[in-house]
């Protein structure tokens, strides 16, 4: 039988070529996932941006670097964890000769979602962290409010006997001052919860 890894590779192999909706045509890099594919903690974002189409690596522009400074201060180690996205290709408009970030479609999320299912029937996570709404909404329940339910404790969940929604760190980024400082906190309280979490699983 093949191992976690071998067949995470092999369905990489796959996604890398996948032409099942626009994406596919303005993307630099296929942006899979990365991490330990035996990860208790699995960790959902919405979907590359730039930094991320360049690289094919996901969270490493300047939301990345948020999320990185957040999981270290909440005491959890990025190599130990599994990241991917719910769309695998930068969502981006064309202004003028530039490409501009926007939101995944809903005809784009259908196509990508059954290789992030594929993803995770791999993963088996015993604690899904949903990194932004559209994730949440994807994954725990369609409608999720991030104002009244982030950082709530969803149990026996499709895709996870445990899962939690945490702010995305470009929304915390758009905040300014004093709003930004707590969407911060916000952030790594939630993710504290996880690590701790994951320590009694
Ligand atoms: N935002 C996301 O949702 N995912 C990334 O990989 C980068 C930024």
């Amino acid at each position: 039988m093949a191992s976690p890894a071998e067949e995470m590779e092999a369905l990489r192999q796959q996604v890398l070529n996948c032409t099942d909706c626009e994406l596919a045509r303005t993307r630099t890099h296929v942006v899979f996932g990365e991490g330990n594919p035996c990860a208790k903690v699995v960790l959902v974002g919405e979907g590359p941006g730039g930094w991320e189409d360049r690289t094919g690596r996901p969270f490493v522009g300047r939301a990345g670097k948020l999320l990185d400074v957040a999981l270290r201060e909440a005491g959890l180690k990025r190599e130990e964890l599994y990241i991917t996205n719910v769309v695998k290709c930068r969502a981006a408009s064309e202004v003028g000769e530039r490409l501009r970030n926007r939101p995944p479609r809903a005809a784009e999320v259908r196509a990508c979602r059954k290789w992030l299912e594929a993803q995770l029937r791999i993963l088996k996570p015993k604690v899904l962290v949903c990194i932004g709404g559209p994730a949440a909404s994807l994954l725990i329940h369609k409608g999720f409010k991030m104002t009244e339910e982030r950082g709530k404790w969803f149990r026996d969940t499709p895709y996870a006997p445990l899962a939690i929604a945490v702010l995305h760190p470009a929304y915390v980024l758009r905040q300014d001052g004093e709003d930004f400082l707590r969407a911060r906190e916000l952030l790594i309280e939630d993710l504290r919860k996880v690590r701790e979490q994951s320590e009694d699983h």
